[in-house]
């Protein structure tokens, strides 16, 4: 079984520590991506899991087996690279038969492989070509290709469509997405495109600064975020936050009052330990939760700078009394002719000074 562990993983570069004991659980088959800002540590991470890095400390086992003191060529692991890395001068049917010349497999056995790695990426007719005369998608197949013919345990997948135009981030994107259906292969991805983790991922693994943050399924962290990190990396446009602060608490849960509006007021249910009374927080709002006046807990008056249409939905740029930038969604057909408007927050989440979710 393909399960990869990470058992307080550590990576320092000299004095330097860039991952900080982390600690995940992959199970076989499951789609997990690595996403986070640049510099948090989810290449480093992945190097780690292929053994292209040391580990400075903690364990890493692939399918049950410790892998600390393994080559990466017995790891039973293949990397895709956003690079490509193909060899200008062969062809693609050589390039995705190289590896496998190479460690002397059987030339019946490595003529089926590539075969059917060429059927499933859909490049069959493309086999006699060199890499230079193929588009950037077509360039990433034959990558994908070369991981597919070594029949891994695991594939990672490094940034790999970091250097594609927009339409074919998306095409190669379903694709990966079939690859790994049809393969039932466990699948590390890394990318700092939140949209990417969230369409791919059975489970995202989000990070900053050499920590993991949250671990979850993509709904789940878009609908019950641990922190403002979380829930502002998640979703696009990103969440809405508006200081506010504790103003009371009652039945139902706190009184929240939004910074610079007395009457705007929200109540939150609480299961933990409330805040003071006066103690300084955040109120998130995702931009579809804006509803028309009257529709939630409050209202809140806002100016609109300017009005994005898409089509069936369209986002409205806007500024609070307080001066505070908001994005609200709204259908088009509701897009309001005013410059200001008064919207209704439906939804909210509440965190605190230090950004930790209040529930
Ligand atoms: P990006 O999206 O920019 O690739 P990342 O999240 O993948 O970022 P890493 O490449 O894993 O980040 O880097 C994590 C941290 O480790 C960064 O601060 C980086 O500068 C540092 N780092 C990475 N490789 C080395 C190295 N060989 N020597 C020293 N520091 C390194």
């Amino acid at each position: 079984m393909a399960t990869v562990t990470l058992s307080n993983v550590v990576k320092r570069f000299g004095v330097f520590e860039v991952v900080h004991g982390a600690n995940i659980d992959i199970k076989h088959g499951e789609f997990v991506v690595f996403v986070g800002p640049s510099g948090c540590g989810k290449s480093t991470l992945l190097r780690m899991i292929a053994g292209l890095e040391d580990i400075s400390g903690g364990e890493i086992a692939i399918g049950g087996k410790l892998v600390n003191d393994v080559e990466p060529a017995d790891r039973g692991i293949a990397m895709v690279f956003q690079s490509y890395a193909l060899y200008p001068h062969m062809s693609v049917e050589q390039n995705l038969s190289f590896g496998l010349r190479m460690t002397g497999n059987p030339k019946a056995d490595t003529d089926r492989r590539v075969k059917r790695a060429a059927e499933i990426l859909r490049i069959s007719e493309l086999m006699d070509r060199r890499p230079k005369k193929l588009s950037g998608g077509q360039r990433q197949r034959v990558a994908i290709g070369r991981a597919i013919v070594r029949e891994p345990q695991v594939f990672l997948f490094d940034e790999p469509l970091s250097n594609l135009d927009a339409e074919l981030r998306v095409q190669m994107r379903v694709e990966i997405s079939r690859l790994h259906k049809e393969l039932g292969a466990t699948m590390i991805y890394v990318t700092h495109d939140q949209t990417e983790a969230m369409t791919l991922a059975d489970r995202i693994v989000v990070l900053r600064a050499g920590h993991i943050e949250q671990i979850g399924r993509p709904l789940d962290l878009y609908d019950d975020p641990d922190n403002l990190f979380v829930a502002g990396f998640v979703g696009s446009p990103k969440m809405n936050f508006i200081k506010a602060q504790i103003a009371g608490h009652d039945a139902r849960g706190v009184v929240v009052e939004l910074a610079g509006q007395e009457k705007t007021r929200i109540i939150q249910p609480l299961a933990g330990a409330a805040p003071e009374v006066g103690s300084q927080v955040i109120v998130g709002v995702r931009p579809e939760h804006f509803g028309g006046a009257g529709e939630g807990d409050t209202d809140v008056v806002v100016a609109i700078d300017v009005v994005e249409h898409l089509g069936g939905t369209s986002f409205l740029y806007a500024r609070t009394a307080h001066g505070e930038d908001v994005v609200i969604q709204r259908d088009a057909a509701k897009v309001p002719t005013t410059s200001e408007v008064t919207v209704s927050i439906r939804k909210s989440y509440l965190f605190d000074e230090k950004g930790l979710r209040l529930r």
